[in-house]
């Protein structure tokens, strides 16, 4: 049996994990896994009832687990926190992060050809949808190196990489690429100009070897970042360190439209995983039932595959969507025009069971 982690948060969150709680207990028991879910509070609504944004059971909780479910948290109610470290992403999600090792962010930046029209780019370059994984390096780099330090008019960041943490990451890459039609994997630096780069690439390079059925090509992140809106249909998998694909991710996933359409899986060593929507807790409309859970569903088929290797089950999860938005149903933040007839968050949780 998989013990799964669940914590909602705030705002949308509860509301948003409950339609990824249906669609996981709808599917799962038709792949022969049994999944056991256990809630914890966590952010906001955890410093409410405790005092603190990560207590320490939901911590033990996350820690006898082998992925955890996460909604969203923070809100304006807490953005007044007086201690940062108290505060809900600062307090809990960072130190999640942090505590579990969770080093490799994957996000798949997908454009429907349902929802085409959402893409801010030329409807021709765009026609028949993408799909893009973007890999980013999460716990090192530029982030994390140290020296570190704003003195008077000078200031330091160092950019570190050790060719372990290097290899770690494109094994993910390569990994996941193996999982996907295409299996191409780009690797993104700026080996012109940076030694991490130039490590980087030599360490591609030499874990590429391990898989010859995935073709590996090397861009510099100039280069990518002007691909992606000239020709996002080249690309396949993007795996790059923590600052490149923190602005490369930000850039693909604007090219899908809505913020409520992306999920996103956070690896460390095994199969351990967090699985969330990349966007936030949205207080703005929390409790009227204009949340859109797709992102959050489509996470909870990240779980599966990543977490729980249960490859079909993902790929049942995925195409419920694609048959769900195909039948034209939409959410407020991906309706087309103003016509368009909405469905509330449950009704989409039951749209998604449906195609199930
Ligand atoms: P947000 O992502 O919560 O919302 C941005 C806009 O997108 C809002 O208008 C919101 O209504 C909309 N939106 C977001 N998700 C949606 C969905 N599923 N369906 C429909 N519309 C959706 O970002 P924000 O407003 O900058 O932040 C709100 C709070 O969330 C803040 O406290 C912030 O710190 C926190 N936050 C948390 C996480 C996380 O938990 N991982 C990530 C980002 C922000």
């Amino acid at each position: 049996m998989a013990k799964i982690a669940v914590l909602a948060g705030d705002g949308i969150g509860p509301e948003i994990i409950a339609e990824g709680l249906k669609v996981l207990k709808a599917v799962a028991p038709q792949h022969g896994q049994d999944l056991e879910f256990t809630e914890a509070l966590v952010g906001g609504a955890a410093y409410d009832a405790t005092g603190h944004p990560l207590p320490p059971e939901t911590l033990e909780l996350v820690q006898n687990s082998d992925a955890i479910f996460f909604g969203a948290v923070g809100g304006p109610k807490y953005d007044v926190i007086p201690d940062p470290n108290m505060r809900p992403e600062r307090g809990a999600l960072l130190p999640l992060r942090k505590k579990l090792g969770l080093y490799a962010n994957l996000r798949p930046c997908i454009l429907y050809s349902a929802l085409s029209s959402a893409c801010p780019l030329r409807a021709d370059l765009v026609e028949g949808g993408f799909d893009i994984l973007v890999v980013r390096e999460l716990t090192g780099g530029l982030y994390f190196g140290q020296p570190k330090s704003w003195e008077g008019d000078n200031a330091i960041d160092t950019c570190l990489y050790s060719r372990e943490e290097i290899t770690r990451i494109l094994h993910v890459a390569f990994k996941a690429a193996q999982k996907r039609p295409n299996k191409r994997v780009v690797s993104v630096d700026k080996a012109n100009v940076l030694e991490t780069s130039r490590l980087w690439r030599d360490t591609a390079t030499k874990v590429a070897a391990e898989y010859p059925d995935v073709e590996l090509s090397h861009q510099l992140v100039d280069a990518t970042a002007m691909d992606l809106v000239r020709r996002p249909q080249s690309f396949d998998v993007i795996v790059t360190e923590n600052l490149f694909g923190d602005i490369l991710s930000d850039e693909a996933a604007q090219l899908t439209g809505s913020l409520g359409m992306l999920p996103s899986a956070s690896l460390g060593q095994g199969t351990f995983g967090l699985y969330e929507p990349s966007h936030g807790s949205a207080p703005d409309i929390a409790g009227t039932g204009k949340a859109n859970p797709l992102a959050t569903i489509l996470s909870a088929a990240l779980l599966l595959r990543y977490s729980l290797g249960a490859e079909a089950a993902a790929l049942q999860i995925e195409k419920a969507v694609e048959i769900v938005l195909n039948a034209g149903h939409r959410t407020g933040d991906i309706a087309e025009t103003p016509d368009t007839k909405i469905v509330t968050c449950t009704e989409m949780g039951d749209l998604v069971v449906a195609a199930l």
